[in-house]
């Protein structure tokens, strides 16, 4: 877009009675000076890589607060959604966790994301109550159109003689990517403009918007100028935009990084619209730099220490050995690949399931008769992979096995382990030739048909070369509510004995 001279901002957009982003070095009417804080898509409580966590996220915060008073300036915190699943945490108390952690910070705003849903309106609606913090969602309504308790659309924040107006959107998409049962979103885009609307009618000096939302809607969000900024969360990205006019950020995940803007906003006094103006200056902490806050570090460890304690216990017992070393799984079907794509399929109800051999990561031998632990299902599974089912067709799954067994000469992540489908392949013939028969579950494969398959998201968002395995569906970071681990732990559980053998799946001429 065209940039605009401060002098043509002001009076080409005061006109239209919207706030204008100019340095506000006219110093006419009350100012005000606020650092907005963003975080978002906060799965894991603790740091990894020295970098992330809510011990670190907890530090910044006291720290910015401290500032922020001593320089009668006024702190924002904000939490742009996601964060009540999927964790193996979460798996055990549905969130609970997060809600408490984050009351420790006084957030000041919160809006939910799709995975705020993964359990059930019922666990939302829990969680939320125990939430002694702000949640808005202008375009979350009950099937019967109404405002959900303790939710607000938009909430008034005053600093000093100016007022803050935060419109909070939930995640439009939720009813598709999650289990919100019979809870109505509307879109994002709209809600917003009319709340941006409403809010400058009651005297907002500048109107932010909290969005869990994709990247072409926070774009458009953008370029519509209908608020002055735009705090995102969902996409998992560092990402700072400043046209001028809006600006946006989101934090990546995890409180691996946190952005924040430091505004300075000058009220135009003597204009009836109460326009006023401001500018932005970013900052991006990067917590591996940050020394964890103890309070909030010693309560993360008490967590953990829980969580050990609820894996270390037996769920089955092996009627046979299994092998998870790197070679074999890499270069032929493996009972422990049969395994792990057996419990895909069966969580997703699909047909099939191919998943790479690189995603198991055990690399050790387990004697027929051994205990197998949830602790042992998840160093072989560590990668927090989450569960993904779609539908391709016949056509895809060969690619997809062509793909697998594309660089068997030198043995990848990428050979496939599979279920519902047996396999014959000429690893002899030139790459993207070596697939000869596939059957699913007893009859020839239809390339023409669509068949439900159970995958992980790395590969469904092409990891290894899988990317053809997303079939129609749009696959983000934030795809999927289950990690695989869990579906894998679940499986075996129920099974209690596992007899698992190498059947014939994969078959080389
Ligand atoms: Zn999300």
């Amino acid at each position: 877009m065209q940039k605009l001279s401060r002098r043509q901002t002001l009076t080409s957009i005061l006109a239209a009675g919207a706030t204008v982003a100019v340095p506000p070095a006219r110093a006419d009417g009350a100012t005000a000076r606020v650092s907005l804080l963003l975080i978002n898509d906060i799965y894991r409580i603790e740091e990894k890589n020295g970098r992330g966590g809510m011990a670190r996220f907890a530090a910044v915060v006291r720290a910015e607060r401290a500032r922020t008073l001593a320089e009668d300036s006024h702190l924002i915190c904000v939490h742009a959604g996601d964060t009540l699943s999927p964790s193996l945490l979460s798996s055990f108390d549905q969130g609970a966790h997060m809600v408490d952690l984050f009351n420790d910070l006084e957030l000041n705003a919160f809006v939910p994301g799709n995975h705020e849903f993964d359990f059930g309106k019922e666990v939302y609606f829990d969680r939320m109550r125990q939430a002694r913090f702000p949640v808005l969602a202008a375009n979350l309504r009950s099937a019967a159109g109404m405002k959900l308790p303790r939710h607000e659309d938009q909430i008034l924040i005053e600093a000093g003689k100016l007022n803050l107006a935060f419109i909070g959107t939930a995640f439009d998409g939720t009813a598709i990517a999650s289990r919100p049962g019979d809870l109505v979103f509307s879109p994002t885009i709209s809600t917003v403009l009319a709340n941006a609307e409403k809010a400058r009618a009651a005297g907002a000096d500048l109107v932010i918007a909290i969005v869990h939302a994709d990247k072409a809607t926070g774009a458009a969000l953008m370029n519509s100028h209908a608020v002055d900024f735009i705090l995102s969360g969902h996409n998992h990205d560092l990402h700072i935009d400043f046209d001028g006019r809006t600006a946006l950020m989101e934090s990546e995940q995890d409180a691996n990084y946190v952005t924040i803007a430091d505004i300075e906003v000058t009220q135009n006094r003597g204009q009836a619209d109460r326009s006023s103006s401001w500018w932005p200056n970013f900052r991006v902490i990067d917590t591996a730099k940050v020394i964890s806050d103890p309070a909030m570090l010693a309560k993360v460890q008490m967590y953990s220490a829980g969580l050990n304690r609820l894996f270390d216990v037996e769920i089955a017992t092996l009627a046979a050995a299994l092998d998870s070393r790197t070679g074999a799984l890499r270069s032929g079907e493996c009972a422990i690949g049969d395994l792990v794509a057996d419990a895909l399929r069966s969580a997703s109800a699909a047909e099939v399931a191919i998943i790479n051999g690189g995603s198991i990561r055990g690399n050790r031998i387990y004697a027929a008769g051994t205990r197998l632990t949830k602790r042992d299902i998840l160093d072989e599974l560590p990668f927090g992979n989450k569960t993904m089912a779609t539908k391709v067709s016949g056509t895809s799954i060969v690619d997809a096995l062509e793909n697998g067994f594309s660089q068997i000469e030198r043995p990848t992540g990428r050979f496939p382990q599979v279920s519902g489908l047996v396999v014959s392949a000429n690893p002899a013939a030139p790459p993207g030739e070596r697939v000869k028969t596939v059957w699913v579950n007893g009859e020839a494969l239809d390339l023409g048909r669509e068949y439900k398959i159970a995958t992980n998201d790395f590969m469904a968002s092409g990891g290894d070369g899988y990317g053809m395995l997303a079939g129609k569906t749009h696959v983000s970071p934030d795809s999927g509510t289950r990690l695989v681990a869990l579906d894998v732990i679940d499986y075996i559980a129920a099974a209690k004995r596992i007899d698992a053998k190498i059947e014939g799946r994969i078959v080389f001429q």
